[in-house]
């Protein structure tokens, strides 16, 4: 599979570092689990994007990784791509009236970086998930939630 993979960043298209045989364990809070095959770093939404068109193009697993909070990769590691969001930090303003907001947010902002933010603004919504740690994408993936919030309940579209 070792070609097939290097082929995809060989071919253009893609923008961004890419470790090959990267271990896992530097890359998760619990500090185990053995290498990806590939950890990809895309640098921007068209990187991303070209590399999991070419990905399915090839049938080649793909394991999106947010912060690494809640994972347990086996030591046998990871087959395929695995992509890192840490490139994907940015927070935007849509909309600030009349008491409420909406906000852009990239998956790979970190969630208490989030909360962080939309508390320093004023804003309430998410001050009950303070204390869980990760990105928002993996908070998103897992529907994370607690003291009876759930981020669901506060998200309005997902990116077009
Ligand atoms: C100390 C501690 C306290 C916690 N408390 C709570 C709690 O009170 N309530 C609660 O609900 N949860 C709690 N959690 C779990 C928490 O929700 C997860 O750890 C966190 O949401 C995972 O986010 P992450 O970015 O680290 O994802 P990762 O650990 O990197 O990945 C977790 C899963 O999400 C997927 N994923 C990550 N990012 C994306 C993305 N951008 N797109 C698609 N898939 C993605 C991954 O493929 C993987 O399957 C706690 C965890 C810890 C360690």
């Amino acid at each position: 599979m070792k070609d097939e993979l290097k082929k995809i960043f060989e071919a253009g298209g893609f923008k961004g570092m890419v470790k090959f045989d990267e271990p896992m364990s530097a890359h998760t809070s619990l500090r185990i689990g053995g290498a990806a095959e590939v950890l990809a770093f895309p640098e921007n939404i068209l990187s991303l994007k070209n590399l999991l068109i070419a990905a399915k193009a090839q049938k080649l697993p793909v394991f999106i990784l947010g912060a690494g909070t809640n994972l347990l990769v086996r030591d046998g590691g990871i087959e395929g791509i695995a992509v890192s969001m840490e490139a994907f930090k940015r927070i935007e303003v849509i909309q600030d009236e009349g008491g409420e907001a909406m906000f852009f947010v990239e998956a790979g902002v970190s969630l208490p970086a989030l909360i962080n933010f939309t508390g320093k603004k004023g804003y309430s919504g998410l001050e009950a998930l303070a204390g869980i740690p990760g990105s928002v994408g993996g908070a998103v993936y897992m529907n994370a939630g607690s003291f009876g919030a759930e981020i669901k309940d506060v998200i309005e579209a997902e990116y077009p």
